[in-house]
């Protein structure tokens, strides 16, 4: 089953369909009934025991940052989806975590940078679809931006991140960005915050 999202002004940008974020589950995960229905465009509803479960989009974080020579660190993607492009530091926000440690978390995580929850800014959403383990799994992006110091911006790629580099904003080219988020937030980030 298919159902347009009206409420996203990113699914309204790109005009195309989506699957019901919990097209893949048959079977109520509670009592195992086949009466699992869709309840709407978040959830499904077990007609026999009662249950309704609901796929709300998972926050997740990603960093633009910055060294003292204006480059920007990019990442290469380790791991699928769009495994082999270019990316930006980050990943999912834990449960019983606020948006800014879960950043600062996966920062350290993918590059070795300690940074302070105080020292990033929190610059703009990007809503997105993450296709893993054949399911497409909605998220909301949270964009921070920070600065580090040149002494300490060396960096040691590791987790999601196979490789990392400093690049001058001038050499960022958005289409080597391959997950749809990542790439508008880039492209944004090069026009307002240069
Ligand atoms: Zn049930």
């Amino acid at each position: 089953m298919q159902v347009i999202c009206h409420s996203s002004p990113s699914a309204q940008i790109i005009g195309k369909l989506m699957n019901h974020p919990l097209e893949v589950f048959h079977f109520c995960p509670k009592c195992g009934s086949s009466e699992f229905e869709i309840h709407n465009t978040l959830s499904r509803h077990c007609t026999n025991c009662g249950f309704t479960y609901y796929q709300n989009p998972r926050a997740s974080t990603a960093a633009c940052i910055i060294n003292s020579k204006g480059e920007l660190l990019v990442a290469r993607r380790a791991k699928e989806p769009a495994k082999g492009t270019l990316d930006l530091p980050g990943g999912f926000v834990d449960n019983e975590e606020t948006a800014e440690e879960g950043m600062v978390r996966e920062i350290l995580e993918e590059t070795g940078l300690k940074i302070g929850v105080d020292k990033i800014d929190y610059l703009f959403s990007i809503p997105n679809i993450y296709h893993y383990s054949g399911m497409d799994i909605h998220t909301l992006d949270l964009f921070f931006r920070c600065e580090v110091d040149e002494e300490s911006a060396i960096v040691k790629a590791a987790d999601d991140a196979a490789e990392l580099a400093w690049v001058p904003l001038r050499e960022v080219y958005v289409e080597r960005f391959g997950l749809r988020s990542i790439r508008q937030a880039v492209h944004r980030f090069l026009v307002e915050k240069r």
